[in-house]
């Protein structure tokens, strides 16, 4: 390699970012992190929403952190203490009924039971589909992405066919009727993450990334104790211990780029600071739009880039309360509060679509779809003796509104979202010591997530595999490491895992 002051620079210190700086530097490489913000860990954050609480301000669970990236990383030898949850998620439905679900099974059929012996029966069946379609893809995570055609290829004349050909050609909505007949339990399955639409051939395939969480052991099921910013503080010591340099507070304007290659970086307050090679943790729209010269990249990149689709967001409303949410209708005196620790409001299969329709056409959404968690019931160091925190990351909301701003429509989407869930739990709105909306915007705002795409881009069929960014980016040196590139978004550390042997496999090249 050329003399230069350090081998690589990463643009941002997000969970993949260091990853990558943590694998580069087992190799010997001399690494420096640089990161807009006063912390490390990008959408892995936790902060103070009023003093006492800490707030999961992005993401709140760790399900497909993959283990092996724990190990290679040490991250538990770095601090990483991650608190297991009991059970899987809990559907309170407006009639007084619920769905608790765990991440064994054979519990789950017998919850079904309660409302369907037909759908009870289906269960296993469902289960089976799962756990093949999410396997189809989590086979791919640890390797330079396929094309679609190569996994159909793959998986020609085994018996996984019919269930890929059913990723890719069956709708979420029509994959729940053949199953179920309840529509309670249509309504616990109903998902179709960035995929959007219900009822759309793919909605399969964007949850099946997510439900890669099966694979997940569960002692790296949970959350971080002392909120999710550990898990980012960890993988920082991680990376400082095997070298690495980390500065914050220090924004990268510019990629430098010099004969076709990149050469360093340029910070807003002008310095410039050399390298043999730089990778980027921002999403590729930031990326390619702003850090990188348009002249630089060649047409197939600018017309991929271009074409990305980053329209799957969402809201978060975090809230610090002075008393636990009362459960105690669903599940009566005296229940074990952790079975209330993760919830979902969602009574229908028809308010799910027609929160997707909402935000498909600019408003904000009459059905919001909440994923509802209390990290303090397991966690108590979140909020003083007694209290607690919460979290809503709701579904969907778009990016820009079609009349009125997010500036005016958040306090009242706020309200909305209080007023619901107070509906299934009588004390919320009492409890309330103060709270907070995250709107899209606030989300591009804070975490420089263009759009407040939270997986940097969609992912959808078209932006899977190959359809998301490569590793290595048109211009000599320049890598992609974030989770715009394969497999995707969510805290994994895959994405920077993988750069990080694409790089050092080209490496190898110029040695030889
Ligand atoms: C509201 C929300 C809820 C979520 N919930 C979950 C969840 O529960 N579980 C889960 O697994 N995932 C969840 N996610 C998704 C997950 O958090 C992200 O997909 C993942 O953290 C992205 O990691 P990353 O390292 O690829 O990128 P990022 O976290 O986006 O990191 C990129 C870093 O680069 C920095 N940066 C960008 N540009 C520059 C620049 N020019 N100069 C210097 N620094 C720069 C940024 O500040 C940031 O620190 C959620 C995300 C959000 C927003």
């Amino acid at each position: 390699m050329e003399q230069t002051q350090y081998d690589t620079i990463i643009i941002g210190g997000g969970h993949n970012g260091l990853a990558t700086a943590g694998y580069l530097a087992k190799e010997g490489l001399k690494v420096l992190v640089l990161e807009r913000l006063d912390r490390v860990g990008g959408a892995v954050v936790s902060e103070e929403l009023t003093p006492g609480f800490t707030v999961p301000y992005c993401s709140y669970v760790l399900h497909i952190l993959q283990g092996r990236v724990i190990d290679d990383l040490e991250l538990r030898e770095h601090g990483l203490d991650i608190i297991p949850f009991v059970s899987f998620r809990l559907d309170p439905f407006p009639d007084g009924r619920y769905i608790l679900t765990h991440r064994e099974h054979h519990k789950n059929a017998e919850e079904l039971r309660k409302f369907s012996e037909h759908d009870a029966r289906a269960y296993p069946d469902w289960a089976n589909f799962w756990e093949r379609a999410s396997g189809l893809l989590h086979r791919y995570w640890f390797r330079e992405p396929p094309t679609l055609a190569q996994v159909s290829e793959d998986i020609r004349g085994t018996s996984d066919e019919e269930v890929w050909e059913t990723m890719l050609t069956v709708s979420m909505r029509d994959l729940i009727d053949r199953h179920f007949q309840d529509p309670t339990v249509k309504a616990h399955f109903i998902d179709a993450q960035d995929a959007g639409d219900p009822s759309a051939p793919g909605s399969i395939l964007s949850l099946a990334y997510l439900r890669v969480n099966q694979f997940t052991k569960p002692e790296n099921y949970g959350i971080p104790r002392g909120g999710m910013s550990q898990l980012a503080f960890a993988m920082a010591r991680s990376a400082e211990a095997r070298g690495v340099e980390v500065r914050l507070n220090v924004r990268v304007d510019k990629v430098i780029v010099e004969d076709g290659e990149a050469k360093g970086v340029r910070l807003s307050n002008g310095e410039e600071i050399r390298s043999f090679m730089v990778v980027s943790n921002a999403d590729p729209k930031r990326t390619y739009g702003s850090l990188v010269d348009p002249s630089d990249l060649d047409e197939a990149t600018s017309k991929k880039v271009k074409g990305l689709t980053t329209r799957a967001n969402c809201v978060k409303l975090l809230a610090a309360l002075k008393e636990r949410p009362d459960f105690s209708r669903y599940l009566g005196p005296g229940y074990d509060p952790r079975l209330g620790a993760y919830f979902r409001i969602c009574p229908s299969v028809d308010y799910y679509q027609q929160s997707w329709d909402d935000a498909k056409n600019g408003l904000p959404s009459s059905c919001p779809v909440m994923n509802v968690q209390i990290p303090s019931i397991y966690d108590s160091s979140l909020a003083p003796p007694g209290h607690h925190v919460l979290s809503a990351w709701t579904l969907y909301a778009p990016t820009h509104l079609k009349e009125g701003s997010w500036e005016t429509e958040g306090p009242r989407v706020g309200e909305q979202l209080i007023d619901l869930l107070s509906e299934y739990l009588p004390n919320f709105r009492e409890s309330i010591i103060d709270w907070t909306l995250q709107t899209p915007q606030d989300i591009e705002t804070r975490e420089f997530m263009t759009d407040g795409s939270i997986r940097h881009i969609d992912i959808t069929s078209r932006q899977i595999f190959t359809g998301r960014m490569p590793y290595r980016s048109p211009i000599n040196r320049l890598y992609l490491c974030g989770s715009g590139t394969h497999p995707g978004g969510e805290i994994t550390g895959v994405p920077g895992h993988n750069a990080a042997r694409a790089i050092l496999k080209d490496l190898e090249k110029v040695a030889v």
